[in-house]
C-alpha cells in the first residue's frame, strides 16, 4: 500500500502500571529521616491499596505512550460528519485559563463577578447578532439540552395562550436528538419524509400541520449537509396554524454570518458552542447549547437571566413566564469564554469560517464523486454524503472501507448516518483543513476503493495496521466491559 501519514512508525506496547511495578522502586528520593521509627497502630497498617512501585521515567513513559494511542483533531484530519470535529485555536484555551476566569466561583457575590457576567451578557448579544435572533440564553449545557430548552419554550408559549398542543413535526433529515428531545418534553414526534432533492417540501408539511401540532423541528443545514431551501414557506405554513418553528443550528459552521436565521421564519434556535465556536468537541467534555429566540418567546427563556442596569450586571429570576432553571448555576462558563474570544478575534471574518467549511466539503465531494456513489448530486454545505452502492458487487461495505482508511492513517468519517442514505458515508472536513491534507485523505479513499475492486478481502479484513484489528462492535455494545 501507498505510505501516508500514520502508516509507519514506532508503536510501543505498554503493559499496565500494576504489571510494571518492581518492589522498592521509587520515583523520588526522600531526605534521610531524622526521627525514630514509630510503628503505626494496627488499624492503620492493615490492608491498603497495593500501589505498584515505579521510577519516574516509567511513569512518564507510561502515560506518554498511552497518549500516542489516542487519535484526536490534534493528531490528524477527523472527518466525522454532523459533529464538526474541527481544530480550534489554542489561544482560546489560554483565555479560558486566565486566573480571573479560572478562579471565579459561581457563589461569589455579583459585585465580584462583574467580568464574567459582562462576558456572558455580551456573548448573548454577539450570538443574537450572528444569528439574527432577538434574545439568547447561554445556560443549556449541550446541543440536545438546547433542544429540550427550545421544546419547553414552545410548550410554555402555547400554554400561555391556553392551548395544549401534543405533536411536533420532525423530518427524516433532522438530527437524531430532535425527536428524542420532543418526546422528552412530552410531545409526540410526527416523522415526515424529505423529497428527492434531500430537503423538505412545503406540501409534506402542509399535509400534516394542524391545530394539535405545536410546531416543527428542522435541522438546517440538515444532516445531508443541504440547506432547507423551503424553510420560509414551511415556516409560513406552520405559523398559519399557530405553530412555531424550531431550528437545530448545531451546524451553524456552514452558514454563520451568511444566513440570518431570524429572517427565515425561525422562532427558536439552538447553537453548539462546542462545534462552531471554538470549544474542542468530543471526549464528553463540557459544551454549551445556547438558545436564541425571537422577541415573542423572550419571556419564556430560562432563569436566572443576566441583566444590565446602570452599567452593572446582575442575575435576575424575576421573569414570571420563564420555563425555570435548566442548569446548576449559569451553564458552562469556560465554554462561553472560548466562544467570546473566538467571535471577537474573528469579527467580520466569521463569515469566512463558513465559506471555507463549505468550500472544503464541496472540494471533497467533487473529487470523490467519481469514486463513490453520491446519492444527492447537488451543491452541499459543510458536509457531503456518499454511499457504498458502487461497491455492492464487490461485497465491500461502508464499514470495510472506512476501516481500511485507518490503515492509511485517517480517522473514519461518520457512517450509516443519516438513515435516509443506505450505507451512508458522511464527511465533514471543516474549514481548518488545508488542501494538502484534503488531497491526502481523498487519495487514500481512492486507493481503498481501488483495493476493493482488486482485492476485496484485503479491505474486508481491515484494519491491519492499528494496534487492534476489526472489533466485534455488536458484541461490545451488548456486553460492555466497563472494568478493563
Ligand atoms: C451534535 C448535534 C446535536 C446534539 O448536540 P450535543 O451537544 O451532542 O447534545 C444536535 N443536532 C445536530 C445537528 C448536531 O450536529
Amino acid at each position: 500500500m501507498k505510505e501516508s501519514i500514520g502508516t509507519t512508525g514506532l508503536i510501543l506496547n505498554e503493559p499496565l502500571l500494576m504489571e510494571k511495578g518492581k518492589k522498592g522502586r521509587c520515583g523520588i528520593s526522600l531526605p534521610r529521616r531524622d526521627v525514630e521509627n514509630f510503628p503505626l497502630e494496627e488499624s492503620l497498617t492493615g490492608e491498603g491499596p497495593d500501589f505498584p512501585d515505579l521510577s519516574e521515567p516509567e511513569v512518564v513513559r507510561h502515560y506518554t505512550r498511552l497518549s500516542t494511542w489516542n487519535f484526536g483533531v490534534d493528531t490528524g484530519l477527523y472527518p466525522l460528519g454532523s459533529c464538526t470535529m474541527k481544530y480550534n485555536p489554542k489561544t482560546h484555551e489560554k483565555q479560558a485559563a486566565l486566573p480571573g476566569f479560572a478562579g471565579a466561583h459561581p457563589l461569589l457575590p455579583v459585585g465580584l463577578s462583574q467580568g464574567v457576567l459582562r462576558l456572558m451578557y455580551e456573548l448573548q448579544g454577539l450570538l443574537a447578532e450572528v444569528t439574527g435572533m432577538d434574545a439568547v440564553s447561554v445556560q443549556p449545557a449541550a446541543g440536545a439540552h438546547g433542544e429540550l430548552t427550545g421544546m419547553m419554550i414552545i410548550h410554555a408559549f402555547h400554554r400561555s395562550k391556553g392551548e395544549r398542543r401534543t405533536k411536533i413535526i420532525v423530518p427524516d433529515t433532522a438530527h437524531g436528538t430532535n425527536p428524542a428531545s420532543a418526546a422528552l418534553c412530552g410531545f409526540s414526534p410526527v416523522n415526515v419524509k424529505s423529497n428527492e432533492r434531500g430537503v423538505l417540501s412545503p406540501e409534506t408539511v402542509a399535509a400534516v400541520m394542524d391545530e394539535q401540532t405545536a410546531g416543527i423541528m428542522v435541522t438546517n443545514p440538515n444532516t445531508l449537509g443541504l440547506f432547507e431551501e423551503n424553510i420560509k414557506e414551511i415556516a409560513d405554513i406552520v405559523h398559519a396554524k399557530g405553530g412555531l418553528v424550531y431550528c437545530d443550528g448545531a451546524n451553524m459552521n456552514a452558514i454563520m454570518g451568511i444566513v440570518g436565521v431570524g429572517d427565515i421564519g425561525v422562532d427558536v434556535l439552538h447553537l453548539n458552542l462546542h462545534k462552531t465556536f471554538s470549544t474542542p468537541h468530543g471526549g464528553g467534555g463540557p459544551g454549551a447549547g445556547p438558545v436564541c429566540v425571537k422577541k415573542h418567546l423572550e419571556p419564556f427563556l430560562p432563569v436566572p437571566r443576566i441583566i444590565k442596569e446602570n452599567g452593572a450586571y446582575s442575575l435576575s429570576g424575576d421573569f414570571p413566564d420563564s420555563i425555570g432553571r435548566l442548569h446548576g448555576f449559569y451553564g458552562n462558563v469556560g465554554v462561553m469564554i472560548r466562544a467570546y474570544a473566538y467571535i471577537l478575534s474573528l469579527g467580520a471574518e466569521l463569515k469566512n469560517v463558513s465559506r471555507f467549511a463549505v468550500l472544503n466539503a464541496n472540494y471533497v465531494k467533487a473529487r470523490l464523486k467519481d469514486t463513490l456513489h453520491l446519492p444527492y448530486d447537488r451543491p452541499s454545505l459543510h458536509e457531503c454524503v456518499f454511499s457504498d452502492k458502487k461497491q455492492e458487487t464487490q461485497k465491500v461495505s461502508t464499514l470495510d472501507m472506512v476501516k481500511r482508511l485507518m490503515d492509511y492513517g485517517f480517522h473514519p468519517p461518520t457512517i450509516y448516518f443519516p438513515l435516509v442514505v443506505h450505507g451512508a458515508i458522511m464527511i465533514e472536513p471543516t474549514e481548518t483543513e488545508c488542501k494538502e491534507e484534503l488531497d491526502a485523505f481523498i487519495e487514500a479513499f481512492q486507493e481503498v476503493v481501488k483495493e476493493a475492486g482488486e482485492n476485496p478481502q484485503l479491505v474486508r479484513d481491515a484494519p491491519r495496521r492499528p494496534k487492534l484489528r476489526r472489533l466485534d462492535e455488536t458484541f461490545a455494545a451488548r456486553h460492555p466491559c466497563l472494568t478493563c
